[in-house]
């Protein structure tokens, strides 16, 4: 394709809400381009290549593994959300909305309840099992905070996947397949990633793994071991003893039962921990150190997770000082979420019930309370023997190496769903005995325009994007310094068709713009390679450069070809 045809808005401005490379670059390089700054997104020409390429890696991998491709409805009937009890249950990211006629609707964050709807009406016998069908579809989540771009978008592209099978054995046969698949997948678009336990959150079942692409600005924590393949998210690894004896030493605990810090900042201070790791993860270590028998869990309004999980009574971070030592003493230790900002205005409070939920979520633990301390502030009393149970339901399946923590980019993630949605909707099918029996579920979902985020995030330097093989937009830029140069300009365009020729995805800048903003431009887009014809074209040479390492080869004018192969 030719520059010049194409559009490429290309500029130096950094966009004011911007501060991952991703992000910045993504912006900057004219890949997409915001719509009124709320986590929404246009994809230009450049942008809807990349997504195109990725999603090629991704259906091909998945074709390879028997699974079908579908497209779902993105407009979902709130009657299938109300058969599976999530209507309710999942919170403000469901966006929903009525029709002139009345009827209620959702734009769909996640699709289990429509392709279950799919499956019941169409499978019937034991014989048109196993299936796994995917799509890959725009989703809408109303984001407390959308952010970063494409990471955290209120819509976005998501390869969904659903897997139904007669028996549980089935569809762990599956689900391992998935996983095998996803790696594929993400080795093949240049990633580095771990495969890492995960909690299974608003979409419920019972194990499930997320893919983690490592990147500093990630928004998960992960408990890496560096000498086996093991991780997990702090979300998981919270349950697990062996973890947690690594991510907090018990010289601390003691004066965290001291509760002379008033802040939950200043408890992250103080631990050198981040906020999230403190509340979630040491304050449920301490509680199983000291044998304490409650947990209690602050709920801090402005939270991410509380909207997730629908419990949102709480106080600022900086309230806690309104609660007293005794009281603090009295309750013992601090387990619960928190959000890193200050309380947005226009936070609903809302009690029992569904902060029971949130608990039950949280920790797992089945029998609860929820009381007041203070005005605006609730916690929720969890019986300790719950909690135990939790941590040893879970295996820790590390060879004993040292963890560590990182962070990671949730790029993808498996549930073993089992009848969670089956059972609700009635999908059933008749067995061998002619028994009417529930489906088994996998679900699969792959954050396909968070991808292109991720691989920048892992794959940049000052000067733009580096993208990788099979992300990239084209293989070659061919960047022609002078177009008014008759013999650059007629090389250029013999290499351009000589590539097209061979099948290479290849560019050409055939601007009249000087050398310097073009190679800038060359730089920024980050194709993988570029062949600069210029000045020394007059003693017969070309540039040849490799983008990733910003290595600049001299070559003959008349080797190129050669080259290129
Ligand atoms: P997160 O923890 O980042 O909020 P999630 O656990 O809520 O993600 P899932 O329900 O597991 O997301 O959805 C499957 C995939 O969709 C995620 O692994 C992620 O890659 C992608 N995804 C989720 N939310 C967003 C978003 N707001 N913007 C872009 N991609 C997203
Ligand atoms: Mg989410
Ligand atoms: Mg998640
Ligand atoms: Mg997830």
């Amino acid at each position: 394709m030719r520059f010049t045809q194409l559009l490429i808005p290309t500029t130096k401005e950094t966009p004011n809400d911007a501060t991952l490379a991703s992000h910045i670059y993504l912006i900057r390089g004219g890949f997409i381009q915001s719509v009124g700054g709320s986590g929404l997104y246009n994809f230009l020409p450049l942008g809807k290549k990349v997504l195109d390429k990725v999603e090629k890696v991704v259906k091909e991998e998945l074709d390879r593994a028997g699974c079908q491709e579908v497209s779902l409805s993105f407009v979902t009937p709130s009657s299938l959300w109300e058969e599976s009890g999530r209507f309710e249950k999942y919170g403000k990211e469901l966006l929903r909305f009525k029709d002139r006629k009345d009827n209620d609707f959702v734009l769909g964050p996640t699709h289990e309840e429509m392709m279950v709807n799919l499956v019941r009406q169409t499978v019937k016998s034991y014989k048109q099992l196993p299936l796994n069908l995917y799509q890959i579809n725009l989703k809408f989540r109303d984001e407390i905070r959308p952010r970063f771009g494409l990471m955290r978008g209120r819509e976005f592209l998501m390869k969904d996947g659903y897997s139904f099978h007669i028996s549980e054995e089935d569809m762990k046969r599956e689900f391992d397949l998935m996983e095998e698949t996803y790696k594929k997948i993400f080795t093949r678009l240049g990633l580095e990633f771990r495969v890492v336990e995960a909690d299974s959150g608003a979409i419920g079942g019972s194990g499930s793994k997320e893919f983690m692409v490592l990147a500093d600005s990630g928004e998960d924590t992960i408990v890496v071991c560096d000498s086996c393949e093991y991780g997990a998210n702090i979300e998981a690894a919270v349950r697990q003893p062996k973890i947690c004896d690594v991510a907090a030493p018990e010289a601390k605990f003691a004066k965290f039962n001291t509760p002379n810090v008033k802040t939950i900042e200043a408890l992250s201070e103080f631990f050198k921990v981040d906020p999230y790791y403190l509340v979630k993860t040491v304050a449920k270590r301490a509680l199983y150190d000291e044998g304490e028998s409650k947990i209690v869990l602050f709920a801090l309004r402005g939270s991410d997770e509380l909207q997730e999980v629908k419990a949102c009574n709480a106080v600022d971070a900086n309230d806690l000082v309104d609660v007293s030592e005794e009281e603090l003493a009295e309750v013992g230790l601090i387990a619960g979420f928190m959000g890193p900002t200050t309380v947005p205005e226009g936070i609903t409070v809302v009690y029992d019930n569904e902060l029971k939920d949130a608990a039950s979520m949280i920790c797992g633990a089945n029998e609860k309370d929820y009381h007041l301390v203070g005005n605006n502030f609730v916690g929720i009393e969890a019986n300790f023997d719950d909690l135990v149970a939790v941590q040893e339901g879970d295996v820790c399946t590390c060879c004993g190496g040292s963890l560590r923590y990182t962070k990671g980019i949730e790029a993808g993630h498996i549930f073993q769903l089992g009848t969670r949605y089956s059972e609700p909707l009635g999908c059933v099918f008749l067995d061998e005995n002619g028994k009417s029996v529930p489906m088994v579920m996998g679900t699969y979902g792959i954050g396909v325009s968070r991808l292109l985020a991720a691989i920048i995030e892992q794959n940049h330097d000052d000067n733009g994007c580096i993208w990788t093989k099979e992300s990239a937009p084209f293989d070659l830029y061919i960047l022609v310094s002078n177009i008014k140069d008759e013999e650059q300009l007629a090389l250029g365009e013999k290499l351009y068709e000589a590539m097209k020729a061979k099948g290479v995805d290849v560019i050409i800048d055939d601007r009249k713009d000087r050398f310097g903003a073009k190679m800038k431009d060359c730089e920024l887009l980050g194709i993988p390679h570029a062949v600069v014809i210029g000045k020394n074209l007059a003693d017969g040479k070309v540039e040849f450069l490799t983008r990733k390492e910003m290595l600049k080869e001299e070559v003959p004018a008349e080797d190129i070809l050669s080259v290129l192969e």
